[in-house]
C-alpha cells in the first residue's frame, strides 16, 4: 500500500463542467453552450496562425513584450502592467495560487463563474460563497462576506452565467471597502462586448488592490487558442510573473490574438450583430413566457417555471440540434443559459423553444 495522497483540498474540488459539443443521432447541431463567437476568429488571425505554422519549432516569446504593447496601444494600458496567460483562467488560477493558501479565504458570489472556487481549493484555500440580489452582484453582501482571512474577491462583470453587471460607482464602493490584505479582481470576460466599457481599468489605474482579466476567448473567437491577460498594479504583476511559466503562451497563440486585436472592423461588426440579436432573442422568448435579466453579454438567460421545465425544455431543444448549458451547478436549476449565436440559430432556437411551450407557428 502506498501513501501517496494529493495535497488537502484537491479532492474536494468538483470537475470543471464543460458546454457539450454534440448529441447523440442529431445532425446539424448548433452549439449554443459555451459562450463562443459563432462568426468564429477573424480571418487576420487565421491567417497568422497559418503562417506562424511553420515556424513551430521555435520556443515563443516569454516576456510577451510585442503583445503586451499591441494590448496597451489598444486598451490605453501600460504594456508593464499587463501580463498575458494561457486563457484568463491561467491568471485567475495563478492569482490563487500567490495570494491564497491554507487558512485564506477567495470570496466569489452565488452564480458566480466555477473556476474561481476551482482555483482557491486548487490553492489549498477556502472559498466563500456570498448571496447575489435577484442574480447581480451585492456589494454589500461581498463586504459582508470578508474577514481578516480574506485574500481574493472575484467577480465578473458583465457576469456569466446571469449576464448581469454592476455599474462604476458600486466597483468604487466595493474596492474601498475589501480589507486592506485582499485584492479586487474584475473578470472582464464580456467587457468587449459593451461599447465603450473600459472593463475596470480606471478602478485597477487608481488603485493598488485591483486587478483587471480579459481574454480573447469570447468576442475576439479565439477559445480555441487559450489566450487571456490581466492588468494590475506593478507589484501584483510581478509577483504573477514569478509563478507564471515561461512559455505559457504558445507561438501561434500570440501572433493569433495580436492579428486578432488589430483587426477592429470584424470585433466591431461582431458586437453589433451579438447585440443586436441578444435583443431579439429576449424579446422573442419574454413573448412566450420565458423571461431573462437583461444581458450585458453574448448569451441570456433564460428562466423557466421549475427545474423540471428547464430540464425538459433542454431535452426538447437538444432533439431539435440545439445544445444549450444547464446551470444547476451555478444555483440556477430552473433556468438554461443560451449563447448567442447567428441569426439563423437565435431563429432557430426561438422556433423551438415557442414549440416547447406549446405556442409553435
Ligand atoms: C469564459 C470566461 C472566462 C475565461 O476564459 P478563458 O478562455 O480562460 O480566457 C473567464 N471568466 C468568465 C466569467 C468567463 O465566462
Amino acid at each position: 500500500m502506498n501513501k501517496i495522497a494529493p495535497q488537502p483540498g484537491i479532492m474536494d474540488i468538483a470537475l470543471y463542467q464543460g458546454g457539450a459539443a454534440h448529441v447523440d443521432g442529431v445532425a446539424n447541431v448548433v452549439k449554443l453552450s459555451s459562450n463562443e463567437n459563432p462568426f468564429g476568429p477573424s480571418p487576420r488571425a487565421i491567417a497568422a496562425v497559418q503562417a506562424a505554422a511553420a515556424e513551430m519549432h521555435r520556443y515563443p516569446s516569454s516576456d510577451h513584450a510585442e503583445f503586451r504593447a499591441a494590448i496597451g496601444a489598444a486598451h490605453g494600458l501600460e504594456p508593464e502592467r499587463i501580463i498575458c496567460g494561457a486563457g484568463s483562467d491561467e491568471i485567475i488560477a495563478l492569482l490563487c495560487q500567490a495570494y491564497a493558501g491554507p487558512g485564506d479565504e477567495v470570496v466569489h458570489t452565488e452564480h458566480g463563474f466555477a473556476m474561481y472556487r476551482i482555483c482557491a481549493q486548487a490553492a489549498g484555500a477556502t472559498p466563500v460563497e456570498v448571496p447575489e440580489r435577484e442574480r447581480v452582484t451585492d456589494v454589500d453582501a461581498i463586504i459582508a462576506g470578508c474577514s481578516a482571512r480574506t485574500k481574493l474577491v472575484f467577480i465578473a462583470n458583465p457576469n456569466n452565467p446571469t449576464g448581469t453587471m454592476i455599474g462604476a460607482g458600486e466597483v468604487a464602493r466595493l474596492a474601498d471597502a475589501i480589507p486592506p490584505q485582499a485584492i479586487l479582481v474584475l473578470d472582464g470576460a464580456y467587457a468587449e462586448y459593451i461599447d465603450g466599457f473600459d472593463g475596470g481599468a480606471a478602478e485597477v489605474r487608481a488603485r493598488e488592490n485591483v486587478v483587471m482579466t480579459r481574454t480573447f476567448s469570447k468576442l475576439y473567437g479565439l477559445g480555441g487558442l487559450r489566450v487571456g491577460w490581466a492588468y494590475g498594479p506593478q507589484a501584483i504583476i510581478d509577483v504573477l510573473n514569478r509563478v507564471r511559466g515561461p512559455f505559457n503562451l504558445s507561438a501561434a497563440g500570440i501572433v493569433g490574438a495580436q492579428a486578432a486585436l488589430a483587426d477592429t472592423d470584424y470585433t466591431e461588426q461582431c458586437r453589433a450583430e451579438n447585440a443586436r440579436w441578444r435583443n431579439w432573442l429576449a424579446e422573442a422568448l419574454a413573448e412566450i413566457g420565458v423571461p431573462s435579466d437583461t444581458s450585458c453579454a453574448n448569451f441570456i438567460l433564460a428562466r423557466f417555471a421549475s427545474q423540471a421545465e428547464a430540464e425538459a425544455c433542454d431535452l426538447h431543444l437538444q432533439a431539435n440540434g440545439l445544445i444549450v448549458r444547464r446551470v444547476t451547478a451555478y444555483k440556477l436549476p430552473a433556468a438554461l443559459r443560451i449563447t448567442i449565436g447567428n441569426e439563423a440559430a437565435c431563429r432557430r432556437i426561438a422556433a423551438a423553444i415557442a414549440g416547447f411551450k406549446g405556442k409553435g407557428a
